[in-house]
């Protein structure tokens, strides 16, 4: 059963003041907070295992390692990979998609296209743009519409024999939209192009099951549900793996060396060069234990009540405008009050305890799109409540009083 003020009492800093007002953290699409059942995980991991991993005769290096390994199968689990060898440990959602955009260097050419779209964090335009430096293939853009929604019919347009590659987040941090990714799959499967969602915004809300989305490649960070930063990870197809050249050279990632040739390990280690974040993984798959033990549908059927309620009371705020009205969205909230810099509002907010990002967000094309300097992002998750929103809505009516 679902209840709120359980929940927050997992949750150490939640009870922490900022500016001598109680903590209402929205910010949780930047990175989520972490319950006490993962900070435990941490502290008995360098309390009582701390060692390297994989290559140790000795007890403590077996012990970690047997940690580090059983936490990719929760992980695999989570997201129903076939294999765990197609989960590679990364340090985040950049990681992974730096490991790919690197990995198809090799196999594009001039004359290929590669397709992002108009919603897409800096994370997953810079690799790619870098990629068609590098190969002169072409990035082709799926384009938006006023309500923070990718244009289906254009991306229908743009599918071509040349399409080698398509990437879209599933979730936009900027707008919180829910892009259809079941259509874009499935389309880009059509003409023989692979396929890679950032689900650096959806793994905290919706659950994914990558092989009943048919997805070549998925990635997610752990900082953003529950677990700490550094710690992320990467799905591929075991036959895109094993397609793909390694992305660094060093330790754990060899079968053999000489100085004649070097052969590489078998997945998943192949990815996984020198010494990882041991702790980091291992925290990871106690934050997927956590949150699947809340329940990812109950987790989504809260936050949604959130959005709502959020949605609701801010547009009673004359003056205010929410970007990205799409019916799909996660809990993020966007929005601009006429005429004020997002900044100063957030600003004031801060004073007041309340805790929500401003600027692009790391999207500055969906900014230009509305041409805007930036918004003001409320962020929910399932450890906030109403009560938080209509500190925050009166921290909104404050802020445009005092800068108005
Ligand atoms: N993609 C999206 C949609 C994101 O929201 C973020 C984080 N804001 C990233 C990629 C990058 O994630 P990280 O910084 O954890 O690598």
């Amino acid at each position: 059963m679902f209840n709120v003020n359980d929940i927050r009492k997992d949750f150490p800093i939640l009870s922490r003041k900022v500016n001598g007002k109680p903590l209402v953290y929205f910010d949780n699409a930047a990175t989520s907070q972490t319950p006490q059942q993962v900070i435990d995980v941490i502290v008995d991991y360098y309390s009582n295992y701390n060692a390297n991993i994989h290559r140790g005769v000795h007890t403590l290096s077996q012990e970690a390692t047997d940690l580090y390994e059983q936490a990719r199968q929760k992980i695999q689990k989570h997201f129903n990979a076939k294999f765990s060898h197609e989960i590679i440990f990364t340090s985040g959602t950049t990681h992974g998609i730096n490991l790919v955009a690197n990995g198809f260097s090799s196999l594009l050419k001039k004359g290929d296209d590669i397709i992002v779209s108009a919603l897409e964090h800096h994370s997953n335009i810079v690799p790619w743009q870098m990629l068609c430096e590098s190969t002169g293939a072409s990035l082709k853009v799926i384009p938006m519409n006023l309500e923070g929604e990718l244009v289906m019919s254009e991306f229908d347009k743009l599918l071509s024999k040349n399409t080698k590659l398509v990437f879209v987040n599933h979730v936009s941090n900027a707008l919180g939209t829910i892009n259809p990714i079941e259509y874009i799959i499935e389309k880009a499967h059509q003409v023989g192009a692979a396929v890679l969602i950032d689900g650096a915004q959806s793994a905290p809300h919706i659950k994914a099951d990558v092989q009943k989305l048919d997805v070549d490649f998925y990635v997610a960070s752990a900082h953003k549900m529950c677990g700490p930063t550094g710690a992320g990870m990467l799905y591929g197809k075991e036959v895109w793996l094993n397609k793909l050249p390694p992305y660094q050279g060093g330790g754990e990632m060899i079968a053999e060396v000489t100085f004649e040739k070097t052969t590489y390990a078998d997945l998943p280690h192949k990815f996984e060069a020198g010494t990882p974040n041991i702790c980091g993984g291992i925290a990871f798959g106690a934050a997927l234990d956590y949150m699947n033990t809340i329940s990812f549908d109950s987790i989504a059927k809260y936050e949604n009540d959130l959005l709502e309620y959020a949605t609701k009371k801010l547009l009673d705020i004359e003056g205010l405008k929410i970007y990205g009205t799409s019916k799909q969205k996660t809990s993020v909230i966007s929005f601009n009050l006429e005429g004020i810099h997002p900044y100063d509002v957030g600003t004031i907010l801060d004073k007041l305890g309340i805790a929500v990002r401003t600027g692009h967000h790391c999207a500055q094309p969906i900014m230009d799109y509305f041409k805007i300097p930036g918004t003001v992002r409320a962020s929910f998750a399932f450890y906030n409540t109403k009560q938080e929103i209509d500190t925050l809505i009166a921290g909104v009516k404050k802020a445009k009083l005092m800068l108005s």
